[in-house]
Formats: structure tokens, C-alpha cells, sequence
């Protein structure tokens, strides 16, 4: 298949790579000329010239705002695309632009699916990744081969906008599960309980979570966890803060009551200002380990 990919960063980068792989042509294209000069595929000089003779478009941005203007803007994939292309964004953006934009494609006579994923830079690159996939089920079924070549799962969650939905809602539940393990074995070395006890027994009782089991905030219990590198990444602590506030913002929209959510939301705040952003968010732990004052 003839494949636009726009935005090489570290996810879009090894993703573009894997459909490289898989046998498609791909075209890419990035602003920034390093992430460009990394691709092995074909280059463009625009966003046009990625999407012109593509069958399938992908996007992986930053942001909504980068996708509006990717997708909306002049000389964007909507203006640029030709007749029939499938658009599937793969960024995480908020529930509102996600519509918004598949709405404008679809009356431009585009299918569009909202398609973020799960995995990180590691599911990237091994063509692990989870696809949580928003939109119509003629796109959806479209679409599967290409995701299988970035990834091992994709569901088909819903309408516009269910992808992103999915995404938010997963994350909510990780953010705050962090937070809980991390509180948990911090109160547990304060009683004089061995961490590594407190996980032996946790990971086969009712406090068994991912969090814990594959992705243990302190050092020992799960040699593959962040906190045994000194919390790098990983997925960032700023990417978690990003996910919880797309969480807040749909919760505010909807009418969802998120109490947790918006405590989790500003403790990841808070720990951003330390100066630990750009950690793994299990250093979550270390924060809250490191200045109980600050939590009296
Ligand atoms: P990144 O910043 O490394 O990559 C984004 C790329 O988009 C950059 O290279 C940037 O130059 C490019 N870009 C921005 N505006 C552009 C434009 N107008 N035209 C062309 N290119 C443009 O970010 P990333 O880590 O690859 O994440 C991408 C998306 O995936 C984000 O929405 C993020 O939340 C999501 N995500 C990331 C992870 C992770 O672990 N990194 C995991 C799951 C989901």
C-alpha cells in the first residue's frame, strides 16, 4: 500500500519503520529535519507531499492542536489527499478535536478513525503496540492489515472519538493506581514492612494492580521497572500529566464526577515542577518517599 506517515518523532519514527518493513511505501514527513533525515523511507518537503498519491494517512503528533492544523490547515491532509485516502490519527488528543476533525474529513469524503495507541516507545519499535480505534466499521476493517504491522492488538472501541475515550479512561485508571502502589510501599518501608515482602504478598492478593506487578515503582520486585534505572523512561512523567489533564477536561465536558482524578492530576502537577518531568511517572514513588512534609 502507498503510505503517508506525518510526524517521526518517537513513536511515529519506529511505527513508519515497521509498515517500511512490513512491505508498504512509505512517504514521510516532519518539521523537524532530524526526524526526518532519520527515516529511511521516502522524504517530503510538506505535509501535501506525504499525502498526495497515499492510499492510507498517518498521523502521530504531539497534540490536538498540532493535528487540527495538519489535518485542517492550508495545504494540510484534507486540502491535500486524494480521492478515497483512509486517515487514521494515532496521536493522543482531546475527545472534542478528535470529533471534529473526522466530522470535517467526512464531509470532505474521507473515513477517518481516531487510533491512539498504548505500548511506548519500546511497543513502537517491536510492533507491540495496543490501537484503541475510533470510527466506522468499514474503516475499521480497512485499516486492521496496516495496524498489524505497528502493532499486536486493535480494538474496535466505537464511533468518532471512542479511540481517544478508551485512552483517557485507561490512563485515568494507571495514573492514579501508580500513585496508590507508590503511597503503599512507602508506608510499608515506614512500618519496618520489606518491600519486596509487601509484593510478594500484594501481587497475589486483592492490591494487585499493573502498576505494581509489571511496572513497580521501587527498585528489586520487577528488575524491568523504571525505578531499577532511576526512572527513565519509560513513559514520561509530563506524558502521564498530559493524559490526566485530556481526562480532566473530558470529564469536565461530560458531567463526570472524577475526584481521584483531579488529585492525580495535580500530584503529577506538582512532582512536574520538581523538576521530574521528563522521569517515568513511576518516579511518583521517589516524590512522595523523598518530601513528606509537603503531603502533611
Ligand atoms: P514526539 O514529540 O517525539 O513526536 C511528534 C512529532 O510530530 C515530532 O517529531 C514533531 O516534530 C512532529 N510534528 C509536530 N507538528 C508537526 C507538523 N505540523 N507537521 C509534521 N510533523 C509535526 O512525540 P511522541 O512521543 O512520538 O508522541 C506522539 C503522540 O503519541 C503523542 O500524542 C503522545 O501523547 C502519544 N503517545 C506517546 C507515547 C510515548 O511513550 N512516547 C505513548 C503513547 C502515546
Amino acid at each position: 500500500m502507498r503510505i503517508g506517515f506525518i510526524g517521526l518523532g518517537n513513536m511515529g519514527g519506529p511505527m513508519a519503520a515497521n509498515l517500511l518493513k512490513a512491505g508498504h511505501t512509505v512517504t514521510g514527513f516532519d518539521v523537524i529535519r532530524t526526524a526526518l533525515d532519520n527515516f529511511s523511507g521516502a522524504r517530503a518537503a510538506s505535509v501535501a507531499g506525504a499525502v498526495k498519491d497515499a492510499e492510507l494517512i498517518v498521523t502521530m503528533l504531539p497534540a490536538g492542536k498540532h493535528v487540527d492544523e495538519v489535518y485542517r490547515g492550508a495545504g494540510g491532509v484534507l486540502a491535500s489527499a486524494a480521492k478515497g485516502a483512509l486517515l487514521i490519527d494515532s496521536s493522543t488528543i482531546d475527545v472534542a478535536t478528535a470529533r471534529a476533525v473526522a466530522a470535517e474529513a467526512q464531509k470532505r469524503g474521507f473515513d477517518m478513525l481516531d487510533a491512539p495507541v498504548s505500548g511506548g516507545v519500546a511497543g513502537a519499535a517491536a510492533a507491540t503496540l495496543t490501537f484503541m480505534v475510533g470510527g466506522g466499521d468499514a474503516a475499521f476493517a480497512r485499516a486492521l492489515p496496516v495496524l498489524q504491522a505497528m502493532g499486536k492488538t486493535a480494538v474496535h472501541a466505537g464511533a468518532s472519538g471512542a479511540g481517544q475515550a478508551a485512552k483517557i479512561c485507561n490512563n485515568l485508571i494507571l495514573g492514579i493506581s501508580m500513585i496508590a502502589v507508590s503511597e503503599a510501599f512507602n508506608l510499608a518501608d515506614k512500618l519496618g514492612l520489606a518491600q519486596q515482602k509487601l509484593f510478594d504478598i500484594s501481587s497475589k492478593s486483592s492490591g494487585q494492580c499493573w502498576s505494581m506487578t509489571s511496572y513497580c515503582p521501587v527498585p528489586g520486585p520487577v528488575p524491568t521497572s523504571p525505578a531499577n534505572r532511576d526512572y527513565q523512561p519509560g513513559f514520561t512523567a509530563a506524558m502521564m500529566l498530559k493524559d490526566l489533564t485530556l481526562a480532566m477536561e473530558a470529564a469536565a465536558s461530560a458531567g463526570a464526577a472524577t475526584p481521584l482524578g483531579r488529585r492525580a492530576a495535580d500530584l503529577y502537577q506538582r512532582l512536574s515542577e520538581t523538576g521530574l518531568a521528563a522521569r517515568d511517572f513511576s518516579v511518583m514513588y521517589r516524590f512522595i518517599a523523598d518530601a513528606p512534609e509537603s503531603f502533611a
